[in-house]
C-alpha cells in the first residue's frame, strides 16, 4: 500500500488560514490502513482545526467527507454538488489523490493534509516500512522475494557491499542489510544458486528516471 504520515497541524493551519470554508476530504484506502487520512483522521484534524480557529476568534466552517478513493473519477464525482461551497479542500489522501482531486476540480485549491512516504507494509500497529519503489521491472524472482531497490541503501544489485556487518547495513545498526536478508532467504528456500549468478545490469528505463510513466492496457479499456 501507499504509506503516508500526518502533516504537522501548524503547516495545515498556515495553508488554510486565509479560508472561511474548507472541506477536509479523507480516503478509505491506503491512508486509512496507515492511520493517516481515513475517516477517523478526518474527524481528528477537523476538530483540532475548529478548536484552533475558535480560539483565534476566526469563523471557519469545516466540513468532513471521506470518499472510497480519491484516485478514481467515480468516487470524486460524489462531491461534485458540494465542492463549490468551499474555499479549499484539504485532502488527506496520498499525493496521487490530492492531484487527482485538483484535476477533477480545476478551480478549487486542493492542499495536502498528509506527507506521502513510500510503498510499504504494516509490520505492526504503528510501524510501516518500505518494500517497493515501483521500479517498473520487478526482479524479486531472483532475489528471494526481497527487494534490493527499496531495501538496500545503495540499490546494490550484486551485494552485499563492504559496509555490511553482522547482518546490518552501514547506515544504521537498526537497519538490516538487504543483501544479508536475500542470502538468508535464498538459503531457506534452497535457491542459493540464484545468489551465485552475477545479476545483469538492471534495466532502469522503466524506473522514475525516465520521466512520468504510464500503464496502457488496451484489453481492459472501454
Ligand atoms: S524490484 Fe522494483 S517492482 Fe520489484 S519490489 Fe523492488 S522496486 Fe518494487
Ligand atoms: S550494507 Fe547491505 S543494505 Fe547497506 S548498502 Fe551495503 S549491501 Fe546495501
Amino acid at each position: 500500500m501507499i504509506v503516508a504520515d500526518k502533516k504537522p497541524i501548524q503547516e495545515i493551519i498556515e495553508t488554510v488560514k486565509h479560508c472561511e470554508k474548507i472541506l477536509v476530504l479523507g480516503c478509505n484506502e491506503c491512508v486509512t490502513v496507515c492511520e493517516a487520512g481515513g475517516k477517523k483522521e478526518v474527524g481528528i484534524l477537523s476538530s483540532a482545526l475548529r478548536m484552533y480557529f475558535l480560539n483565534q476568534g476566526k469563523e471557519m466552517k469545516i466540513d468532513e467527507i471521506t470518499l472510497e478513493r480519491q484516485c478514481d473519477h467515480e468516487y470524486l464525482d460524489e462531491i461534485r454538488d458540494v465542492a463549490d461551497q468551499y474555499d479549499a479542500i484539504v485532502s488527506l489522501a496520498c499525493g496521487v489523490g490530492v492531484q487527482f482531486t485538483a484535476e477533477k476540480y480545476p478551480s478549487m485549491p486542493v492542499y495536502p493534509g498528509v506527507n506521502t512516504c513510500f510503498l510499504g507494509a504494516t509490520e505492526k500497529r504503528g510501524l510501516w516500512t518500505e518494500r517497493c519503489q515501483a521500479c517498473g521491472s520487478c526482479i524479486l524472482a531472483t532475489t528471494g522475494g526481497i527487494c534490493p531497490v527499496s531495501r538496500c541503501a545503495k540499490r546494490v544489485m550484486n551485494g552485499p557491499c563492504g559496509g555490511s556487518s553482522k547482518g546490518k547495513c552501514e547506515i544504521s545498526k537498526d537497519v538490516d542489510c538487504a543483501w544479508q536478508l536475500i542470502i538468508d532467504r535464498l538459503k531457506a528456500i534452497g535457491r542459493l544458486e540464484d545468489y551465485e549468478k552475477v545479476q545483469p545490469i538492471k534495466d532502469w528505463s522503466t524506473d522514475r528516471a525516465g520521466g512520468p510513466r504510464r500503464v496502457v492496457r488496451e484489453d481492459v479499456q472501454l
